[in-house]
């Protein structure tokens, strides 16, 4: 350790230089005390000395407004406690993997890979952990920072949390010190953080008994551990970690990902166990195999097996792609089957009306998310599949997708087992139901019924829609009940006091009746008056006009950009607009001549609701994108926006976003979880941009420099 620091020098006297060294030796003996202090318990300067280094810290950064570093100890709101998180930047980029869906696409990644070498090197296999990936830093052999991948490049520091996880070393074994190549360089590991799924069930059942809300997956369950403010929430949970990989291969004196392994260990990080060498395609093969048999017994979730290319000078020759290395792939395992039990089937009313019966199961963990509900389309589904009450069904999922009632395992039906009858009145307003000839779906027709009003208002405050924050289905649903609410204008003659006042059907400890306070009234209503505003699209989408979605109503309004231009407009007209369809085009056109719904539409422009398009926000800015088209796949983690934020900021500079990958797609940007399109593109050749370059273009619009 260098000569402690007095502290408190004169920052104007200092040349660039030296500044520069001082700001550097500053930052990390306030790292170590920090670390002192928090996680040991053990400081060794007082209160005041370590207060004094941190204001001389500022100040020269101050000074030297080019050393500033989101990094620095000065970022940290009020230290580890109640910092938010700053952003770090990782030693060398964190990287994604790229997917094997099947044994074919393993093989052909196998079959390059051979080709790359002139023959099959030996692969490390090793078990996929469906975690939060994790990446901690040592210095001088003690944990000084921990952080999430981020978008690979800048991750969130976590460091406080992290050190409230009681599998990770604070420490590395002094054995393993000596193979560190150059010990004052500071060693990056990385691995991933997860919690056991008796861990998840016990965390989820002790929620569900408080009435908080469950997470969905144990992923979801670590990720959002980790990334709690207060670190004795993380402290609290049962969170546990695997590492595998350091962020420069030369920083240990081992030649590759198994020697690496056996590093870790003798480290004292956890390294998962089931692991293999494999020098033959046949053995990787038995290895994917083996382990996808032993995925419901291990006490975590795995999703796939990671394959990598073992020898370190091997993988630098292969090198990476924009988002995932070239020498290593992920074999995804195919969908996940559980049985349950199908406690009941019960009919949800849409906004439209339509009759859908629910498998309502008893919740089981499948490919990795709870699941308690799926849809079962309509009766005839009902029927092929001959699903009964009590029967145990197969639920099926794969990885993101909605699950789904296979059937039912027929030898395990009770002789009680009860067929599902159709019903014949709408569960929620009585009203007989009616089945068009050439549909499937079962329709309550009656403009009355309180489902589809609740549905049909939930639909009006949504993100795509009019995006009212606060509104939800507890609220709603109770005015609903109370007769005050029917459509969507009657939300722009509700007022403070009344919203102040109504009674949300529980009461307190006391047996008073809970109401929704002034507070959150006020909240309510000038979320209201804001959605007054919004987009004639916006609008459009959230009537609920049946076949007129978000993308659907955009169209439109380019085309027709009043209410007054759309209710003139013929059914042939409407036809011609592009993304128009002939029942789109019925579906609006029948909308706007029935009395009803001319009725709320009049409401809402007498309320003061926007019947006109809105400047497109993007005619203000350069129109540096137009010609190029852009596809977003998965979920854009890092720049914190939804798919849909981050295309309405491509199409302000005169960007197109189209949802599908063709031949004509410019870029694929890709955010976690990516789906098909990503390897769509990767099929393609399309050009593929990651979080990070994403952000670069919407920050200046400049098309990206590949
Ligand atoms: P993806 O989530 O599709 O981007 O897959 C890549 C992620 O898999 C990495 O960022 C890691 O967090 C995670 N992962 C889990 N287990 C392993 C492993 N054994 N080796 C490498 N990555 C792993």
């Amino acid at each position: 350790m260098d000569e402690p620091l007095k502290g408190d020098a004169m920052p104007g006297r200092l040349t660039a230089h030296e500044a520069a060294s001082r700001v550097e030796a500053l930052r990390r003996e306030i790292e170590h005390n920090t670390y002192l202090y928090y996680a040991l318990d053990a400081p060794e300067i007082s209160d005041a000395a370590y207060d004094s280094l941190m204001r001389e810290l500022r100040e020269l950064e101050e000074a030297f407004p080019e050393l500033a570093s989101s990094d620095s100890p000065t970022k940290r709101v009020g230290g580890y406690v109640e910092k938010q998180f700053s952003a770090v930047r990782h030693d060398r980029r964190m990287y994604s993997l790229d997917n094997a869906m099947d044994e074919a696409e393993l093989e052909a990644w196998m079959d390059g890979i051979q080709k790359l070498y002139g023959s099959l090197p030996a692969l490390c296999c090793e078990l996929k952990i469906d975690g939060s990936s994790i990446a901690l830093t040592y210095r001088d052999g003690l944990l000084v920072q921990a952080a999430t991948r981020g978008d690979g490049t800048t991750g969130e520091d976590v460091t406080a949390n992290v050190m409230e996880v009681a599998d990770i070393p604070r420490a590395l074994r002094r054995e393993a010190l000596e193979e560190v190549a150059n010990p004052d360089v500071p060693l990056e590991v990385r691995g991933e953080i997860y919690m056991p799924k008796a861990s998840f069930d016990a965390l989820n059942l002790e929620a569900q008994a408080e009435g908080k809300k469950q997470f969905a997956n144990p992923r979801n369950a670590a990720a959002g551990s980790l990334r709690q403010k207060d670190p004795k929430v993380t402290a609290s949970r049962d969170l546990a970690t695997f590492l595998y990989a350091i962020s420069r291969n030369d920083a240990i004196r081992v030649k590759g990902q198994w020697e690496l392994l056996a590093w870790l260990k003798r480290a004292g990080f956890h390294v998962n166990p089931d692991v293999a060498l494999c020098q033959t395609r046949e053995e990787v093969l038995a290895f994917c195999a083996a382990s996808l048999e032993k995925r419901g017994s291990l006490p975590y979730e795995i999703d796939g097996v990671v394959v990598k290319v073992n020898d370190f000078a091997l993988q630098d020759a292969a090198g990476f792609t924009s988002r995932a290395p070239k020498w290593a792939i992920a074999f995804k395992f195919p969908p996940e089957e559980k049985t349950t039990l199908l406690r009941d089937i019960t009919v949800q009313v849409g906004r439209t009306g339509a009759l859908t019966p629910v498998a309502e199961l008893d919740p089981v963990l499948v490919a990795g998310s709870v699941v308690a509900r799926a849809t079962l389309h309509n009766e005839d589904e009902v029927h092929r599949k001959d699903v009964r009450v009590g029967d145990t069904v197969i639920v099926r999922k794969a990885g993101d997708v909605i699950p789904e009632v296979l059937g039912p395992v027929i030898s395990l039906r009770p002789a009680d087992a009860l067929v599902w009858e159709a019903p014949k009145t709408c569960p929620s307003c009585g009203s007989p139901v009616i089945r068009e000839e050439g549909e499937a779906q079962l329709r309550c027709v009656s403009i009355d019924c309180p489902a589809q009003a609740l549905e049909r208002l939930l639909h009006w405050v949504s993100r795509d829609a009019m995006d009212i924050d606060g509104m939800g289905e507890e609220i709603i649903g109770r005015l609903v009940e109370i007769g005050r609410m029917n459509d969507v204008a009657d939300f722009y003659s509700l007022t403070v006091e009344e919203l102040e006042q109504l009674h949300m059907g529980r009461t307190n400890k006391d047996g008073n009746a809970i109401s929704l306070g002034r507070t959150t009234a006020a909240k309510l209503i000038d979320a209201i008056q804001a959605s007054k505003d919004r987009d004639l699209a916006r609008v459009i989408c959230g009537l609920g006009i049946r076949h007129i979605g978000k993308n659907t109503a955009a169209e439109l309004v380019e085309t027709y950009p009043s209410m007054e231009a759309l209710k003139d407009a013929s059914e042939e007209a409407l036809q011609a607009v592009h993304g128009i369809g002939q029942r789109a085009a019925a579906s609006i056109w029948t909308f706007l001549r029935t009395p009803d719904n001319i009725d709320v539409i009049e409401r809402l422009q007498d309320a003061g609701v926007t019947m006109v398009a809105a400047q497109r926000s993007g005619q203000d800015k350069p129109q540096t994108l137009s010609g190029l088209t852009f596809v977003l796949t998965g979920t854009l983690t890092n720049l914190r926006l939804s798919r849909e934020e981050a295309a309405d900021a491509l199409k302000a500079y005169g960007a197109k976003v189209s949802s599908s990958v063709s031949k004509s797609t410019s870029f694929v940007a890709v955010g976690d979880n990516p789906g098909s399109k990503y390897d769509k593109a990767v099929k393609l050749g399309i050009p593929v941009l990651d979080e990070a370059q994403l952000k670069t273009i919407i920050d200046t619009g400049k098309p990206p420099v590949l």
